[in-house]
């Protein structure tokens, strides 16, 4: 083929209408799924070899390809990891974003996804008491976490470690429960195990903010300088809001950095039903949100709200002279204060939702979303069988099928999760709790209603009464 024809416009207009048809199709499945699974689940080997098999000539059998190999996010079944299920026109922006490819670092590559940084960001960093704050969109969670801990570094340590290393030990408190990334992001910073200093949980899974004053002391003592307390809102495993009040009077005693690591829960700032779980949020220096989990928006695509405008401009205090002047402060070169340098057109997608729909459609999703994990837990509870792990906060409800003595009931539940996983009627995922294992649900489709659960209840008592010996 020649490069004339791999860019012809009228072959890009055929092959994409012929996959926005594919997909459209296959958004039917919201309302008609009888039969079909949310995830047809083969072993990566087995995968692997299908697809170097795979006889696949035009765009369109490719296109489908992916599709058949994919899980189904949209269908109402799909409980299991805290990704999103798309809105179809921030998908759509985020393809033009993809064949544009004018995001980035610099202004003039950029204009319409920088300028949109700043305008979505403006228009919610009030939602967490940030009206004199910045911000910045970068991709994921994972690095909107070690940006703001970068950040917080570079603004509380007492030597001036981006210039000329570090010689103190310094260490961030965390909750038990906090996501694996803040582990990873002190580790990188190169602080090592003792970078992070965990705060046991309470039986609700709630950092015991009692304990931070003790353990501060502790680090203290050992000649580590504690620099921040990260909060989660909510942890990943349980979905439970750390209180986030109590952290802040802490850091603002001590005159430490407060991040909340709040990628999944954040945009409960949005909603009147629910912001009181962000409570406290005014008093952090930095929040991280995916706009990829609670907001309806491809992956990945995460906020980092900067209470202070003027420390989004510390995280990375560098000079690439070929790219931008050494003047301070622009705030349209944002390539000075996120990880990335080239960057996907991120800010476009989210705008278009604003601009169409307005903040109370990510009201309505997480409400929505909320709502029915609750209505959940209230299902589990009140029949027999099960056990809730804790009352959610969220989407996100922990709970076990119980068995009787005769069996482990870890065996059990891990069983049940593997054969729903290979039905692929319904997708959800487990976890450890206190060495127990939890079947795990988040519900982030909004088209889940309480048939899909009752079923779910159904089919999981019916793998488990074949698992009991008779
Ligand atoms: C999902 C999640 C992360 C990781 O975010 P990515 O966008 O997947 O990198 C971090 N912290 C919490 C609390 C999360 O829920």
């Amino acid at each position: 083929m020649s490069l004339e024809e791999l860019y012809d416009s009228e072959a890009f207009r055929k092959h994409g209408h012929e996959l926005i048809d594919m997909l459209a199709d296959h958004l039917s499945v919201i309302k008609d799924h009888d039969g079909k699974k949310v995830i047809d689940y083969v072993s990566p080997d087995e995968n692997y070899k299908n697809w170097d098999t795979a006889k696949l000539t035009s765009p369109k059998e490719i296109f489908k390809a992916f599709l058949d190999n994919s899980i189904h996010l949209h269908h109402p079944k799909y409980m299991g990891h805290q990704v999103t299920v798309p809105a179809p026109m921030a998908a759509l922006a985020a393809m033009e974003g993809m064949l544009l490819n004018s995001g980035g670092a610099i202004y003039e590559m950029s204009a319409a996804s920088s300028t949109l940084e700043k305008w979505v960001v403006d228009q919610l960093k009030g939602y967490f008491g940030f009206d004199q704050g910045d911000g910045i969109i970068t991709s994921g969670g994972t690095l909107a976490n070690l940006t703001a801990l970068i950040c917080a570094r570079n603004v509380k340590a007492p030597e001036n470690v981006w210039v000329e290393g570090q010689t103190e030990k310094y260490a961030f408190m965390v909750s038990e429960e906090a996501h694996y990334c803040i582990d990873r992001a002190v580790r990188v910073m190169g602080w090592g195990e003792a970078g992070m200093i965990k705060i046991p949980v309470d039986q609700h899974y709630k950092m015991r903010t009692e304990l931070l004053e003790e353990y501060y002391f502790k680090a203290t003592q050992e000649g580590i300088k504690v620099l921040g307390v990260v909060g989660s809102a909510p942890t990943t495993s349980t979905g439970i809001y750390d209180d986030l009040v109590s952290i802040g009077e802490f850091c603002q005693k001590k005159n430490l950095w407060f991040h909340i690591d709040a990628a999944h829960g954040g945009p409960a700032a949005f909603s009147d039903k629910y912001k009181y779980l962000m409570h406290g949020a005014e008093m952090a220096d930095s929040i991280t949100v995916d706009a990829h989990k609670m907001m309806m928006v491809p992956s990945l695509t995460t906020f980092l709200f900067f209470k202070d405008s003027k420390n989004s401009y510390k995280t990375f205090a560098q000079k690439a002279q070929y790219l931008w002047s050494a003047a301070d402060e622009e705030w349209y070169n944002y390539g000075k204060r996120t990880m990335e340098c080239t960057k996907i057109m991120l800010s476009t997608r989210i705008y278009t939702m604003l601009k169409l729909y307005g903040v109370e459609v990510f009201e309505a999703y997480l409400d929505q979303c909320y709502n029915t994990a609750k209505l959940f837990a209230d299902m589990i509870v009140e029949s027999k069988d099960f056990d809730l792990a804790v009352t959610p906060h969220s989407n996100i409800v922990c709970f076990r099928f119980m068995g009787d003595s005769t069996v482990d009931t870890n065996d059990l539940n891990r069983k049940i999760r593997n054969e729903i996983l290979e039905q692929g009627q319904f997708y959800i995922v487990q976890t450890l709790l206190k060495d127990k294992v939890y079947l795990r649900v988040s519900i982030m489709n909004p088209f889940t209603v309480r048939v899909h659960l009752e079923e779910l209840l159904g089919q999981i008592t019916l793998i488990a009464q074949r698992s009991l010996p008779k």
